[in-house]
């Protein structure tokens, strides 16, 4: 059995702030800050000292922030609520930013510096050295300015909903009738959706353009010609290139959408249409009806606990901590932001997730994709300071993404039918396949919209369609739906939310091919790998954590032609296993 540290989730106690902390305005929270500043160091002890003081300071605002972002995502309807969330984003973090600032200027001049010696601290500082480079002053309010703007997006999707059949469902809960055998019932559903959409469709493209204009006037003042420059330096990409990303696309263009197209096509003759229509891509082409892997959310936690214990015991009780907390909020309700996340909360060490699920096969997979960041803040919690808990996304999408597949073995915990459990891993790795086009298109989608930052709607509209259709040949006819076609963009919140944040889960998903085929051929060994990589939070460089989980930091053309053939086979034996029985 794979040695990982039972769960003991002791707080660690306050050294530095009161016990009982709390603060209503900033008045409360400057004196610390101020004495942090103006402390005097004297030798490395001291700085480490200073060091950890710090952090506990972050550590409980980024959990007061976390929090504050949690509520205002389960009920965006709510004032109080929003007003509290407002009032950070508004109030706080633009008067903590010169602070950190100031704090990180110190902790790089400190005479005691090269004292801290760890490789750990080498990230840290390397870290901290790229965020001085990047700080302006007039920037803080360019950045309170977006995320309002991002909040207007929440808002915007957390209202829409559509009337079926005299009942009233939001999208996440809509999309289940797109799995509907009845071909009637999914246009009758798409269309609907369709509208609802287009309703706010001019509203999202005005947001997006404020967002553009914002972050672009972001990019200039910190010394960038464009948006795009600035954030993958603030995204600390430190092991590759933007030419490493183009080429990326162009790999996924070459290597995987000619699968896609296969898989595509044998669709179409499964589902014996003349033309595939935008409603015919997701349900099953056995004419089955839609898999159910649980029936509600107290029966979907149950579940993945059963599930993942499997996998190994401890990762089962982390969903069961958290469950015990009442750290899940599942289910999808009209006022809920849309998406899902783990939010690691930094001082007491357990995340929270949160999600739209509707019962869908989907949110199955969201569920335990979420759930391997939540195993991801639980492996990490006792690291010594908050920077080396937090990897990039590179890696904390590696510890999710790997966790959809490592769990796969478990599933009859959710598919009792074994024809059921097929159709369920099948669907599963086509959805790995599909996926990349998808990310290739959002990611080149952003690199345009930001080096055209004075782009027209027309021009955006158009741009859109160009690469969509480079990665999206046309097997599948939009006819009637070109509106909607030029607007699906508009659906991924990353574009608003988390600008540039999508690519890593190109790169990540390839990490967690390799991973699985690891875990495929030696599951003991497979799975230590994976956790030891997790376990070192962001205490190395992303190749070496890449290469402890036993996999490479790679993204090459020759190994994504290797993984997809790793999934072609798996797929024609899931395909042989359907065709025996
Ligand atoms: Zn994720």
């Amino acid at each position: 059995m794979v040695n990982i540290e039972r769960p003991h989730i002791e707080i660690k106690p306050r050294i530095y702030l009161p016990a009982d902390f709390d603060f209503k305005t900033w008045d409360d929270l400057e004196p610390f800050y101020e004495e942090l500043k103006t402390r005097e160091i004297k030798n490395g002890q001291d700085l480490r000292k200073w060091l950890i003081d710090r952090n506990e300071v972050e550590v409980f605002l980024s959990e007061e922030g976390a929090w504050r972002y949690i509520h205002y995502t389960r009920n965006t309807e709510d004032e109080t609520i929003r007003s509290r969330y407002q009032f950070f984003i508004n109030e706080i973090k633009p008067k903590v930013a010169p602070y950190s600032n100031d704090l990180d200027k110190k902790f790089i001049e400190s005479p005691f510096l090269n004292e801290l010696n760890e490789e750990a601290y080498h990230i840290y500082i390397r870290a901290v050295k790229n965020e001085l480079e990047l700080y302006r002053e007039e920037n803080i309010a360019l950045y309170v300015k977006s995320e309002e703007k991002s909040q207007e997006y929440a808002d915007l999707m957390s209202q829409m909903t559509i009337d079926y059949q005299g009942h009233e469902y939001t999208l996440s809960q809509a999309a289940r009738f797109m799995k509907d055998p009845d071909r009637n019932v999914r246009r009758e559903i798409f269309e609907k959706t369709k509208a609802r959409k287009m309703q706010d469709a001019a509203k999202l493209d005005d947001i997006f353009t404020e967002l553009v204009k914002i972050r672009h006037q972001i990019a200039l003042n910190a010394g960038f010609n464009n948006y795009r420059d600035y954030k993958f330096k603030a995204l600390g990409r430190f092991d590759y290139t933007m030419d490493d990303v183009y080429k990326f696309h162009q790999s996924i263009k070459d290597e995987i959408v000619p699968l896609v197209d296969e898989l595509t096509e044998k669709r179409k003759e499964e589902l014996n249409v003349d033309t595939l229509r935008p409603y015919d891509l997701d349900v099953d082409t056995s004419g089955k009806p839609a898999l159910q892997p649980y029936k509600d959310s107290d029966d979907l936690i149950q579940k993945t606990v059963e599930c993942l214990s499997k996998l190994h015991p401890v990762l089962g009780e982390y969903i069961l901590i958290m469950n015990e907390k009442g750290y899940l909020d599942l289910d999808s309700r009209k006022g809920k932001a849309p998406g899902g996340y783990n939010y690691p909360l930094d001082e007491v060490g357990i995340p929270f997730i949160f999600m739209n699920s509707s019962g869908k096969f989907r949110d199955l997979i969201t569920m335990l994709h979420e759930s391997g960041h939540a195993v991801h803040s639980f492996l990490t919690r006792n690291l010594y300071i908050n920077a080396f808990k937090h990897s990039p996304s590179e890696v904390a999408e590696l510890a999710s993404m790997s966790m959809e597949l490592l769990s796969m073995d478990y599933w009859n915990v959710f598919f009792k039918n074994e024809d059921d459990l097929v159709r369920a891993k099948e669907e599963q790795l086509s959805g790995i396949i599909e996926i990349l086009p998808w990310i290739a298109t959002i990611d080149k989608f952003q690199n345009w919209a930001y080096t055209h930052p004075e782009h027209t709607l027309q021009e955006r509209n158009a741009a859109w369609i160009e690469i969509f259709e480079e990665f999206y040949p046309p097997l599948v006819n939009w006819d009637g739906y070109e509106d909607y076609k030029a607007k699906r963009w508009q659906g991924q919140l990353h574009i608003f939310e988390t600008p540039f944040y999508y690519i890593e889960y190109g790169i990540a998903q390839l990490g967690a091919l390799a991973v699985w085929k690891n875990y495929e051929e030696n599951a003991s060994k497979g799975l230590e790998q994976y956790l030891s990589a997790l376990k070192l939070g962001y205490t190395v460089p992303v190749p070496e954590i890449y290469k402890t989980a036993g996999i490479a930091f790679d993204f090459s053309r020759d190994y994504i032609h290797e993984l997809s053939q790793f999934i072609r086979t798996e797929l024609e034996s899931l395909n042989k296993e359907k065709i025996t029985k």
